[in-house]
C-alpha cells in the first residue's frame, strides 16, 4: 500500500481532465491561429476554457491569459515593475525576480500583518506593485488578501497575489478581494502540468512576456497548449464545486492526524491552525534531519515533503520555516503533510502507524537527540 501526501508539491489529474483532453490529444488537433475548421475547434475549445477560468474567480474572460505554469505568471505579473513590496516567505518564482524587494514579516504565525503593509506602503511612496501569496505552499497559512488589498487599491498601488495554492481549495472572488492580479496553477487541483493563467484586472497595464505571435490577445505569444487549457477548465470548474465538501471531509483526516502526532514529544506545529488550508499540516520534530525522515517513510511507501529539502542540492533550510523565526536545527527537522480529495483515511492509517516509530528510531540514532 501506498500514501501520497505531497499534494502542494503536484496532484493526481482528475478522471473528468482525462476524459475531457482527449480528443485534443488525438483528432482535434488544430491550430487555434488556423482559419479552418479543425483550428477553429482549438480555439473555441481554448475560449470555453477561458470562461470557465474566469467564472471560478469571477472575472472576465478576457482578463484571463492562459500562461506554461504558476511560475510564469508570477514572473510576468512582476516583471515591469522598478519597486515591489512582497513577503519574506513567498514562493521562489516571486522572490528570486526581485533584485531590491521590500520584505514584509510573516511572524510565528504565517501571517502578513496589513499593519505592516500599511507603514511600509507610507515608508516607499515610489513602490508600484505588492505581491503576497494567498496561501503559503510549506506551511499552507492563508494570507488576509482582502485587506492587503484595500490598502493598496486606496493608494493605486497594483497587487498581485500568488494563489497556486488556494485556487480549488478556498473560494476566491478577485473583485471582493481587491486583487489586480491573480496567478494559478492547473497541476495543483487536478489539472496538467505546464498550463498555468494570470488574470489581469482590465484596466491594469502589463507589458506583453513573451514577443511573437498574437496569441493571447497579442501579449503571450507561442501555438497554445490546448490539451492542457482545455484540462485546466475542467479541472478548476470541478474543483471549485466541490470546495465545501471536500473542505468538510480533509479537515476530519486533518484532526486526526494532528491529534495523533502532537502526541509525539518535542514536535511543534508551524504556523497558525486556523488561518491554514484544510489539506495542509506542517511540523517541525527536534532532533531530526528532515531528509531522514522522508527516506523512512518513502521505504514505507509514504510521499510527503520537508521544508529542508532543497533542488539545488544545498542543505538550508526552507526560508520560510527561517521567515517564521525558526532556529536552523528546527527547521531542518520539518515535514509538510499535504492531502487532496483522493487521500484515503487508509492513507491516513499508513502514516499514522508508521511515524512515531520511524521518529523515535531517527531520535535513537541522531547525535541532535539527547531528549
Ligand atoms: C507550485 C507553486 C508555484 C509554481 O507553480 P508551477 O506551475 O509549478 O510553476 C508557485 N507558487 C506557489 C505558491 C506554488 O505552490
Amino acid at each position: 500500500m501506498n500514501a501520497y501526501f505531497d499534494n502542494a508539491a503536484t496532484t493526481k489529474v482528475s478522471e473528468k481532465v482525462i476524459k475531457g483532453i482527449q480528443p485534443y490529444l488525438t483528432e482535434q488537433y488544430g491550430n487555434p491561429s488556423s482559419v479552418y475548421s479543425l483550428g477553429r475547434e482549438s480555439a473555441k475549445a481554448i475560449s470555453e476554457a477561458r470562461a470557465k477560468v474566469a467564472k471560478a474567480i469571477n472575472a472576465e474572460p478576457n482578463e484571463i491569459y492562459f500562461t506554461g505554469s504558476g511560475s510564469e505568471s508570477n514572473n510576468w505579473a512582476l516583471h515591469s515593475h522598478q519597486k515591489i513590496i512582497t513577503s519574506e516567505f513567498e514562493h521562489h518564482a516571486v522572490l528570486h525576480v526581485l533584485k531590491e524587494p521590500v520584505l514584509l514579516p510573516v511572524y510565528s504565525d504565517g501571517i502578513v500583518k496589513p499593519i505592516d503593509l500599511e507603514k511600509t506602503l507610507n515608508d516607499n511612496p515610489d513602490v508600484t506593485l505588492v505581491s503576497i501569496m494567498h496561501a503559503n505552499n510549506e506551511i499552507g497559512t492563508i494570507q488576509p488578501i482582502t485587506e492587503l488589498g484595500k490598502l493598496c487599491r486606496e493608494r493605486g498601488v497594483f497587487f498581485h497575489t500568488d494563489a497556486v495554492q488556494s485556487v480549488g481549495n478556498v473560494p476566491i472572488d478577485v473583485k471582493a478581494m481587491n486583487v489586480d492580479l491573480l496567478s494559478l496553477s492547473a497541476h495543483k487541483f487536478h489539472g496538467l502540468k505546464g498550463a498555468g493563467a494570470l488574470y489581469v484586472r482590465k484596466g491594469v497595464k502589463l507589458p506583453a512576456f513573451i514577443h511573437g505571435g498574437a496569441q493571447e490577445f497579442g501579449r503571450r505569444a507561442g501555438t497554445e497548449n490546448v490539451a492542457g487549457i482545455v484540462g485546466l477548465g475542467i479541472a478548476i470548474e470541478e474543483a471549485v464545486s466541490e470546495i465545501e465538501d471536500k473542505n468538510a471531509e480533509l479537515f476530519k483526516k486533518r484532526e486526526r492526524i494532528y491529534d495523533a502526532i502532537m502526541q509525539i514529544p518535542k514536535v511543534q506545529l508551524n504556523g497558525d491552525l486556523h488561518n491554514r488550508l484544510a489539506n495542509n499540516l506542517n511540523f517541525s520534530f527536534e532532533g531530526i534531519e528532515g531528509e531522514a525522515l522522508l527516506l523512512q517513510l518513502d521505504m514505507s511507501g509514504i510521499a510527503a515533503s520537508s521544508g529542508s529539502a532543497c533542488t539545488s542540492g544545498s542543505l538550508d533550510p526552507s526560508h520560510v520555516l527561517l521567515a517564521l523565526g525558526l532556529p536552523h536545527e528546527i527547521a531542518h527537522g520539518s515535514l509538510r503533510i499535504s492531502m487532496s480529495k483522493y487521500t484515503t483515511d487508509a492513507e491516513v492509517d499508513l502514516l499514522l502507524e508508521k511515524l512515531p516509530a520511524i521518529v523515535e528510531k531517527l531520535r535513537a540514532m541522531s547525535p541532535l537527540w539527547n531528549g
